[in-house]
């Protein structure tokens, strides 16, 4: 493409609403353009970008025996009212009416689509595996969309599914998935960590999370060199020992603490330290009230604790619900003399604490030298809190967690009957006994990897593509493409890597070379080869990596440059 040609529409400043680096680089580099909020137009550059990520993920799923479809985005209500999903799904679905009343909605994921497709048309095991997947706009209603392309409302995923016999051989399909979508992050060039992740609204018993390791990410996961990973919201915490205690036991003691009810401040003011407080907390679940004890300097984790209690809903409890359960306003509640008997649920880490302060249940009053199983008791001790730092790995149990940021961008599932069993999609096994089909499913949010690409890799001149995504390999320089010598030089260039399918972008446009040099860079185009007229007399071109930027250009033969240019592109894809 001549770059006097292309619609590349650059800009010096990115508009003040594009929020991160990635966003902001993928609209200063004319890749993509903002519509509405959560909402984006996708530029030439940014399209041959994305068609570059479709490729990969289309060839490795290919690779685990996918077949490729492509279902309707407008999703007829019936189909979501068979798995409850209607209701559920909540306000992130979008719902429209056509001419005759009859709702739909836009589809944010498809597995109601895919079941139907298959319950249609498979009904015996000989049929079976069988994994479809497509590529196509989901449409999710984010009550905070933002980061660009990251959390839009619109966004391309590459969602695919898989049907089994039995559980056996979901699992051993599930690892298939999991090897190509590591094949997938490498060839993008990731630097990424795979973790235990919850299975949230999709439902399912397991799934996996590929995080993209970058600081700007909306993810913490927590990690250890054994391999352990999880989210760090999932992950889990180890039950420690407890210490031999010499510490003498005294009786309970109350103390007045004025005014002072959050841990740190009656903490200072007792000269004590967070460690040793109880913090109690009152959660209503499905509607009754329970006090949640973990200890001051840990945090409780409701996705735990809701998992724990089997409950649907889960909430802290209001002033009024607080009062009647400790009889003390908030601030001042603990597990010794609850006004009203309540479920105790105690963290792991509440056991190993001697002589703890805690709320009294009485306005402005504490309670020291308070011991579990002495002065009161938990109904259910568990791990109910979220992993701190220091805490040690739960699978080797040796290590220190360790935390790092990072963007999700596909997640694996196994589903099992979840699906089928609602929508009744079954089989007739060799016995002729009718089964529900065991289904796997495998997302990849396609138009997110875009900007988590960009966010591992960028510099103060603009984005820095890996070769397999970038929307062009080279850019051209004449430093003059009014001077004949030079812009024969160029064309000829440009027509040999044209001839060997290699995008290429001359600029041709009558500016300086800077601006030209400018351009290239923040499009992140990973080689430029510049035509000057001093080093042409020489028979020479110069090249430069676009990722090595503080080396020196090299200076190449004029008729070497195409087969130098090929050999580092090669030597790129194989190294990621
Ligand atoms: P998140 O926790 O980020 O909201 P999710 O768990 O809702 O993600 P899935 O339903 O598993 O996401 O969707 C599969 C993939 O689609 C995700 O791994 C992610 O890469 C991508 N994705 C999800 N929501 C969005 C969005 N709003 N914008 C862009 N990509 C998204
Ligand atoms: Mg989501």
């Amino acid at each position: 493409m001549y770059f006097s040609k292309a619609f590349i529409p650059t800009l010096k400043e990115a508009p003040s609403d594009m929020d991160n680096i990635s966003a902001k680089l993928m609209v200063r580099s004319g890749m993509i353009r903002k519509l509405a909020s959560g909402f984006f137009e996708l530029l030439p550059t940014g399209l041959k970008t994305l068609e570059n990520v479709i490729t990969i993920i289309r060839e490795e799923m290919d690779n685990i025996d996918g077949q490729e479809v492509r279902l309707p985005l407008l999703l007829p209500k019936d189909l979501w009212i068979e798995t409850g999903r209607w209701n559920v799904y909540g306000k992130e679905l979008f719902r429209l009416k056509d001419r005759k009343d009859a709702e739909f909605c836009l589809a944010p994921t498809h597995e109601e689509g895919i079941t139907n497709v298959v319950r249609n048309d498979v009904s015996s095991y000989r049929q079976l595996p069988l994994m479809l997947y497509q590529f196509g706009m989901k449409f999710r209603d984010e009550i905070r969309p933002r980061f660009g392309v990251m959390r839009a409302r619109e966004f391309m995923m590459k969602d695919a599914y898989s049907f089994h016999a039995d559980e056996a051989d979901l699992e051993k399909y599930y690892k298939r998935v999991y090897e190509a979508y590591e094949n997938i992050c490498k060839r993008c060039g990731f630097k990424y960590r795979v973790v235990e992740a919850s299975s949230g609204a999709i439902g399912g018993n397991f799934s996996h999370e590929f995080m993209v390791l970058a600081d700007t990410g909306e993810e913490e996961i927590a990690w250890c060199s054994c391999g352990y990973g999880a989210n760090s919201e999932k992950a889990e915490c180890i039950k420690y020992e407890k210490k031999e205690n010499s510490e003498p036991m005294p009786e309970m003691e109350e103390v007045f603490t004025p005014n002072i009810g959050s841990v740190a401040d009656v903490a200072k003011f007792l000269s004590s330290t967070e460690r040793k407080f109880i913090k109690t907390m009152i959660y209503v679940a499905d509607g009754a009230p329970v006090a949640v004890l973990v200890r001051g300097d840990h945090d409780v984790n409701e996705s735990k604790l809701q998992s724990l209690l089997g409950c649907n809903e889960l909430e802290l409890a209001s002033p009024e619900i607080i009062q009647e359960v400790t009889g003390a306003k908030v601030g001042f509640a603990g597990p010794v003399n609850l006004k009203k008997q309540v479920k105790i649920l105690a963290d792991y880490a509440v056991e190993n604490i001697v002589n703890a302060v805690v709320g009294a249940n009485k306005d402005d009053k504490h309670i020291k030298n308070v011991n579990i199983n002495r002065d009161f008791k938990a109904d259910i001790t568990a791990d109910i809190r979220t992993v701190v730092k220091g805490d040690l790995c739960p699978r080797c149990k040796k290590e220190k967690l360790q935390f790092s940021r990072g963007i999700e961008i596909g997640h694996v599932f196994k589903l099992g009957t979840k699906y089928s069993k609602s929508m009744k999609a079954t089989y007739l096994d060799a016995q002729g006994k009718e089964n529900f089909m065991i289904m796997g499913c495998y997302g990849i949010g396609v138009t997110r990897i875009l900007a988590a690409t960009i966010e591992q890799s960028y510099d103060e001149n603009g984005i820095i593509w890996p070769v397999s995504l970038a929307p062009y390999k080279v850019s051209i320089v004449p430093v003059d493409f009014n001077n004949e010598a030079i812009k024969k030089t160029a064309e000829e260039i440009y027509k040999q890597l044209k001839k060997d399918k290699i995008e290429v972008l001359l600029d041709d446009r009558d500016e300086r070379a800077g601006i030209k040099f400018k351009d290239a860079d923040l499009m992140g185009i990973p080689f430029r080869i510049t035509i000057g007229e001093k080093n042409l007399k020489d028979g020479n071109v110069e090249f430069k990596a676009r990722k090595d930027d503080k080396t020196k250009a090299e200076i190449i033969k004029t008729d070497k440059i195409v087969e130098y240019i090929k050999s580092k592109i090669q030597e790129s894809l194989k190294n990621g």
